[in-house]
């Protein structure tokens, strides 16, 4: 090798090294989020940090829509719900995170009972967001909605035979049942709506019934549910719907055909209404970008956001004023729950124990 060439590539790897030793230095320190806070004025710059437990396009391409408009920039950071909390946990009042969006009212309730989250008073999103998907403390805002429901096998179940959950404990449907573990935080907020419709009895007995009607032991996720259902192991499953459209959508021929063969039912709809959670986001209590952090928390409630927000995923918008359209339009409207979903979260350790109660892996 040359000299020169030598020269040059060890001027390469200077450069390299250095640029990258930069670009580490410019997202994770809390150097730069200080220096970069949105102090200014006019409030046009700056940066927000968000951990999230989304990990959608449509998602980024959000956030990307809020920098083009507010100049602040939104550094994510992606991980599993108890990733996140945990990590909150550990990094204390030095995290670098300003928000925190996952799924579930339980996991909000979760990280809000850890002391990780501040109230944010906000005309914007108490106007775009109905009372009953916020926090009673005004600690996190449900961005999307999601319906649990009844799905069934269109070949073997009429869905004439269908009206409640709580009819699924009927001996009619003894070894025909699919549902996931009741360590998921679905099942246990469901439960928890249950405890505060129908009371404690009503709802240890349901997870009783519950329990002995299953097809199959609890295993995997909602997908795995609908799996079963199509390979024929179960008749019916209880699942969220968002499922259904991704696996309708889904580039696995597979996942479409299983999801073809399903009906979606929405229970309880002469009763107490089909269940409903959300996803949502909140503001850690040491956010250090508080404004910029309450802005994009303003802008994901908007009617636009809110479009593309909950369409990522099949989900529903929260913001009422948003229509849904494809296919959650055909699968038509329902009637929802009418609790507060702060309740899924003070139920949580009761409606664990009736699940261990019964049995429920
Ligand atoms: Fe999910």
């Amino acid at each position: 090798m040359s000299k020169f060439l030598k020269l040059s590539l060890f001027a390469i790897l200077i450069l390299s090294l250095s640029a990258f030793l930069a670009a580490c230095g410019n997202s994770n320190t809390e150097d730069s989020s200080e220096d970069s806070n949105a102090s200014g004025e006019d409030g046009e710059s700056g940066e927000v940090n968000l951990y999230t437990s989304r990990h959608y396009e449509t998602d980024q391409a959000l956030y990307d829509t809020f920098t083009e408009e507010t100049g602040i920039k939104v550094n994510v950071v992606e991980g599993s719900g108890d990733e996140l909390i945990e990590r909150l946990n550990q990094e204390g009042e030095s995290t670098e995170a300003d928000l925190f969006i996952t799924a579930d009212a339980g996991n909000l309730h979760a990280a809000s009972e850890s002391g990780l989250l501040q109230p944010v008073e906000s005309d914007v999103l108490n106007g775009n967001i109905p009372e009953k998907f916020r926090d009673v403390d005004n600690e996190w805002f449900g961005l999307t909605k999601r319906a649990r429901v009844i799905v069934y096998d269109k070949e073997r179940v009429d869905p004439s035979e269908l009206s409640t959950y709580e009819a699924l404990t009927e001996p009619e449907w003894e070894d025909r049942i699919a549902i996931r573990s009741s360590s998921n935080m679905y099942n246990i907020s469901l439960l928890a709506s249950f405890i505060e419709l129908n009371g404690s009895e009503e709802a240890a007995s349901w997870a009783g019934g519950i329990t002995n009607n299953m097809a199959i032991e609890p295993q995997g996720g909602d997908r795995d549910q609908a799996k079963a259902v199509a390979a024929g192991q179960a008749d019916v499953a209880v699942m969220n719907t968002y499922y259904i459209g991704g696996m309708l959508n889904s580039e696995d021929p597979e996942e479409v055909k299983v999801a073809e063969s399903l009906g979606v039912f929405f229970p309880n709809q002469e009763t107490t209404g089909t269940h409903v959670n959300i996803s949502g986001i909140s503001m850690t209590k040491s956010a250090k970008n508080a404004e910029n952090a309450q802005k994009l928390m303003e802008f994901l409630s908007n009617e636009k956001s809110q479009e593309q927000f909950a369409s990522a995923n099949y989900e529903y918008p929260v913001n009422p004023n948003v229509e849904v359209t494809g296919l959650l339009e055909s699968w038509g409207e329902f009637k929802e729950q009418d609790i507060n979903l702060s309740v899924l979260g003070e139920n949580q350790q009761e409606a664990i124990r009736l699940f261990d109660q019964a049995g429920w892996k």
